[in-house]
């Protein structure tokens, strides 16, 4: 285990572990404060993503500055100009019809 990232929420860490999941890469979620009990100082702490494999860890880096950088509208799932279907974010191509997406 390495610690990966400070995140500013909840919401972001949970972000961030669904688009390693997409690239196999497998962290947890640490230092949240859902997981400490009401009124420990662990309630002030930020949560901090923690990557499983210390061998994932470049990629991993990577794979979030990518993230962060891309604007938000990038993250929002996307519908394929082909077929029309609805795709997740973290899909670069369509499921249905292997169409890329539109850069
Ligand atoms: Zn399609």
């Amino acid at each position: 285990m390495k610690r990966l990232y400070e995140c500013r929420d909840r919401l972001q860490a949970q972000m961030l572990h669904d688009a390693l999941a997409a690239h196999h890469i497998e962290t947890v979620i640490l230092g949240d404060y859902l997981s400490g009990a009401a009124g420990e100082l662990s309630a002030l702490q930020f949560p901090a993503l923690w990557v499983v494999e210390e061998a994932d860890y470049a990629l991993a880096r990577q794979l979030i500055d990518r993230y962060l950088s891309e604007p938000e509208a990038e993250r929002l799932p996307w519908r394929c100009s082909r077929c029309g279907e609805l795709m997740e974010a973290a899909f670069d191509l369509c499921w249905n019809c292997s169409t890329p997406r539109d850069p």
